[in-house]
Order: C-alpha cells, then sequence, then structure tokens
C-alpha cells in the first residue's frame, strides 16, 4: 500500500509560490493576507499560527486579526469592508464556522470576490462551475486535485466517488474532477447502500466529518483512498475517517490523517494569496512579468 503524504505535495507547492513571490517583490509588491479568527478555539488559534509561519516563510505578509466571538454581523461586515478597501490587502481568510448569529451567507457575499482567497464569495463558487477560475482554487478541493496529480493516479475515465456534498469540499471538488474526465459520484448522509457505492470506485474522497468511520469493509482492494476527515477521538488525538491501522495493507494508497490533505489545502491558499496579488496589481497584464511567472 502506497502512503500519500502531504509534505512533498505541500513543498513542491510552496517552492513554486515562494520564487513568484520574490518575482512579486521586484516589481514593488508584497503579497499580503488578513486572517480573521472570529472568537478562541484553540485549533483555530495553532491552524492560524501555523499560517503565519509559513507566510513568513516565502515572504507573504500576514496580518492576524482576532475578534472577539460576540462580533455583531454589522461590525463584522464593516471589518470586512476596511480589508476590501485596502489596497494593501490583496487576501482575506475568515475561519470558519462563523458563530451562530452571524450569516455565513451575509459575509460571504460582502467579501470581494478578488480577495477571496478561501472561497466564500458565490460568484467564486460559480466561476468553478464554469471552469474560470484563473489560478486561484478553493483549498481543499484544489488539495485534492494536487495530491492526485503529485502521485500520478489517473483521473481519465475513472470512478471517483466522493462522500461529501458541502460547499467546501463535495460539490467544488465534483467539479474539478468533472473537468479531467473522471467519474464522479457524490455521496452524503441519505445515498442508499453506501458502501456498495464505494466499493466500485477507483478512488474514494471521504469528508464525513466522523472519527475512523470507515474500515476495510468499505473499499475495493484496488482503492485509491484520500482521507479529508479532520476528526478527534476520545483521547483528544487526531484522525480520520478512516481506520488507517485497519485498511492498512488491504486497498491500494491512502492519505494519513495528520501528515495528509491538510497541509497541502494550506499551502494552496497561500498560493491563492500570491494569485490575488498578481491580479490586484494589475501586473497580469504586464508581458514582461508574465513571461517570468511563468
Ligand atoms: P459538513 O458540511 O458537515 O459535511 C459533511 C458531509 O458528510 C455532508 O455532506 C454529510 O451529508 C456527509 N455525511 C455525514 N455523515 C455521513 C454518513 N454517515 N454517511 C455518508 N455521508 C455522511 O463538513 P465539511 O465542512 O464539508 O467538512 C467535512 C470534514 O472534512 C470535517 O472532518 C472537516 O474537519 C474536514 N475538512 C478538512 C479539510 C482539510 O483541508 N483537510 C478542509 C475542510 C474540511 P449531508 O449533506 O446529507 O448532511
Amino acid at each position: 500500500m502506497k502512503v500519500l503524504l502531504g509534505k512533498p505535495v505541500a513543498d513542491a507547492i510552496y517552492n513554486k509560490a515562494k520564487a513568484r513571490v520574490s518575482l512579486l517583490r521586484e516589481y514593488g509588491y508584497v503579497p499580503r493576507v488578513a486572517m480573521v479568527q472570529i472568537g478562541a478555539a484553540s485549533d483555530d488559534t495553532y491552524y492560524k499560527q501555523s499560517l503565519v509561519r509559513q507566510c513568513e516563510k516565502i515572504g507573504i505578509q500576514a496580518d492576524d486579526v482576532s475578534l472577539p466571538k460576540s462580533i455583531t454581523e454589522e461590525d463584522l461586515i464593516h471589518q470586512i469592508q476596511l480589508f476590501n478597501e485596502n489596497p494593501e490587502i490583496h487576501g482575506v481568510m475568515i475561519f470558519r464556522p462563523l458563530p451562530d448569529h452571524i450569516s455565513n451567507e451575509k459575509i460571504s457575499s460582502f467579501l470581494d470576490h478578488c480577495k477571496d482567497v478561501d472561497y466564500m464569495n458565490p460568484d467564486n463558487l460559480g466561476k468553478i462551475i464554469i471552469g474560470k477560475s484563473k489560478g486561484r482554487l478553493p483549498g481543499t478541493p484544489a488539495a485534492v486535485m494536487e495530491m492526485l496529480d503529485f502521485y500520478e493516479i489517473p483521473l481519465e475515465g475513472q470512478e471517483v466517488v466522493i462522500v461529501n456534498r458541502s460547499l467546501v469540499v463535495g460539490k467544488p471538488l465534483a467539479m474539478l474532477l468533472l473537468d479531467r474526465n473522471a467519474t464522479v459520484t457524490v455521496c452524503h448522509s441519505k445515498t442508499k447502500n453506501l458502501t456498495e457505492v464505494m466499493k466500485r470506485a477507483d478512488i474514494v474522497v471521504s469528508a464525513v466529518g466522523r472519527a475512523e468511520l470507515f474500515t476495510s469493509s468499505s473499499f475495493d482492494t484496488h482503492s485509491v483512498v484520500i482521507d479529508v476527515g479532520i476528526n478527534r477521538r476520545t483521547d483528544g488525538s487526531m484522525c480520520g475517517d478512516v481506520k488507517y491501522a485497519e485498511v492498512e495493507n488491504r486497498i491500494a494508497a491512502i492519505t494519513p490523517v495528520p501528515r495528509g490533505i491538510g497541509a497541502v489545502t494550506s499551502a494552496v491558499l497561500l498560493r491563492n494569496v500570491v494569485y490575488s496579488c498578481r491580479q490586484l496589481s494589475g501586473l497580469s497584464m504586464v508581458a514582461s512579468f508574465e513571461e517570468r511567472w511563468g
């Protein structure tokens, strides 16, 4: 069984992004992202700190913004408008889920679609359906694609089953896979005969969010399994949707949790900041810049 580690995939993305940040800096632009955490959930704080460290490594300027959980919708919208109007900020990442009293839908539509590096804005989601995302792609779906490509897992004509239909994972991922000529089935909690559907897949992408729900009886021996789930066992340790130790050597390949998709998602999000900087600076119209961008 092949173990599909995220680190080499993420490193390859960071290396390319770092070179592009240097190029933008040569032209006088420093990519800058506002990372907005609402409330003080420790998992979010840890994630944000690791993203800020990674930004420093590749030359992106990161603004670490912490807002109280009690912030009103109006105040959050005002804060977003300040980011939208600030020409030095190229990307805004608002950690989700938002507190219950704040409408995700409302907030998403206020965020400038050019600065929406985490694909909250419905306009950006729509662009994925028509295949016009101009280099920027939604974090987790793009991370799955990067992982499959890095490990040279063929997609054309392959049966891919996604167990998730959310706007963050399943729906946009289905579009990206269709663009690559995969045959895609999207499953969810109401899917009948889920095991039967999963077993016929060449590739299964699971993002259910239930600790170690799936065992080897859910997969065929030839299956490649991409485990997107980030869950906690009762002892607090992190695990995926798949019971890794039980499927080990009973399937063709798997992404472990941790050390799998998560690192690649972070890399894709920061790459999106670099793309936004290029787009907002207008440098994408400069031929000599574009030649070096590649
Ligand atoms: P979500 O909105 O709750 O979606 C969960 C999906 O799983 C839904 O489509 C749900 O079906 C389906 N589901 C739940 N129980 C099921 C079952 N027993 N059988 C079949 N389908 C079932 O969550 P999300 O935001 O998409 O995140 C999902 C997981 O991915 C979480 O563990 C999250 O932490 C992780 N995640 C990881 C990354 C990363 O980069 N690694 C990024 C984002 C999310 P219904 O639609 O019918 O409810």
